[in-house]
């Protein structure tokens, strides 16, 4: 197959991780018999210290003409003084709003070689594979109006009926090719939004009648997510919650440096990307762990290419490299051996190579 990637290297150690990425790419295109071409575009910081606008033209336009977005991560303290339209996460909100990604997506998996470094017992975590679907672009985040002064400030909540059909069949779907197992999380107790999301979630689920459905309320979501992360398959929620729901469930399999996420509009088209940030207290070192973005571009082969068999290679290539025993600095396990990120990488590619 013949597919164009935008590569959006980014901040902190976003160019390093990506890096990585790209030469496992490049990996599997030569093994698969695939064209895989690869361009370049600047995006956050980076961006900014270019052409003073964290999204530009160019970025935009040779994302349009490509089959999916390979994302390393934006921001730093360097600009973080800026104004607020100068400030690199600005670019990754808009190229979300540019393209209509509406559904992000976080599988959680527990890696045995890593249960170590799980906060939660070992046979809690042992369990864990899940997948979060977050609506993200409404919802209190973007709604208007908003409004702050000295003593008064005001946040608005608001989904419509679309919004919310769209991400709950993204996450029925899901659900389908999975265990058929959907929690659909808000407080609908309290929240008139929660109750119209409800509602949906029940008329939805008539055309999904191989779907098991449970409505739960966000605060016991977050304790369950401790005590007994193993009984979720698929979560949807709405854009908030979901925020804290996923950056809970991240720290359940040990490492930030592990976990990919995509940022999709139900077509496959998509953002994929690392769920952890710029990481500025490493970035340039190649110390960075660039697992996280290596499944993102595994993620990316499956959703968006139905790549199934590349993907699959991929990420057993990065599960040897751990069973092997090498890590990165980040995964704190004892009689680990601990590699730079080129390193580590090389041994990913090794490890691809061996497949064969
Ligand atoms: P953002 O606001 O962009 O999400 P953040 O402040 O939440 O960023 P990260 O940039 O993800 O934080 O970094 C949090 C911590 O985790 C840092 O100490 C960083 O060094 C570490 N970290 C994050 N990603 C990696 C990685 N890929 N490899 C190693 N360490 C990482
Ligand atoms: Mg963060």
């Amino acid at each position: 197959m013949e597919k164009t990637i935008t590569v959006l290297p980014g901040d902190g150690i976003g160019p390093e991780v990506t890096e990585a990425a790209v030469k496992v790419l490049e990996t599997i295109a030569k093994r698969y018999n695939h064209t895989f071409k690869l361009q370049f575009a600047l995006i956050g910081g980076a961006a900014i210290d270019a052409c003073e606008n964290p999204l530009p033209e160019e970025t935009i336009s040779l994302c349009s003409d490509s089959d999916a977005i390979l994302l390393g991560a934006v921001g730093g303290p360097k600009w973080d003084q800026n104004p607020s339209h100068l400030r690199p996460e600005k670019g990754l909100l808009a190229i979300r709003k540019h393209f209509g990604l509406y559904a992000n997506i976080r599988p959680v998996k527990a890696i045995p070689a890593l249960l170590e470094s799980s906060p939660l017992k070992k046979e809690i975590a042992e369990n864990v594979d899940m997948v979060i679907v977050r609506e993200l672009t409404g919802g209190l985040y973007f709604a208007e109006p908003r409004k702050k002064t000295e003593d008064y400030a005001l946040d608005t909540l608001v989904y419509t009926r679309p919004e919310i059909e769209r991400i709950v069949d993204t996450a029925f779907q899901l659900a389908r090719s999975r265990r058929g197992k959907l929690a659909s999380v808000d407080k609908a107790n309290v929240l008139d939004s929660s109750k119209l999301w409800r509602e949906i979630v029940e008329e939805k689920k008539q055309g999904y009648p191989d779907v098991e459905v449970e409505h739960m309320l966000v605060d016991s979501t977050a304790m369950k997510l401790i005590t007994k992360p193993g009984a979720f398959d698929v979560i949807v929620t709405e854009n908030m919650f979901g925020d804290i729901l996923s950056d809970e469930a991240s720290v359940i399999t040990g490492s930030l440096g592990m976990l990919p996420s995509a940022s999709t509009r139900g077509d496959g088209f998509g953002l994929y990307e690392p769920v952890h940030g710029s990481a500025p207290d490493i970035a340039g070192q190649n110390k960075a762990n660039p697992a996280a973005c290596i499944l993102s571009a595994a993620m990316m082969l499956r959703e968006a290419f139905q790549m199934e068999t590349e993907a699959a290679a991929i990420e057993e290539a990065v599960f040897s490299v751990l069973n092997d025993g090498y890590f990165t600095g980040d995964l704190q396990t004892k009689g680990r051996r601990v590699l730079s990120t080129s390193d580590w990488t090389d041994k990913v590619l090794d490890e691809l190579d061996s497949e064969f």
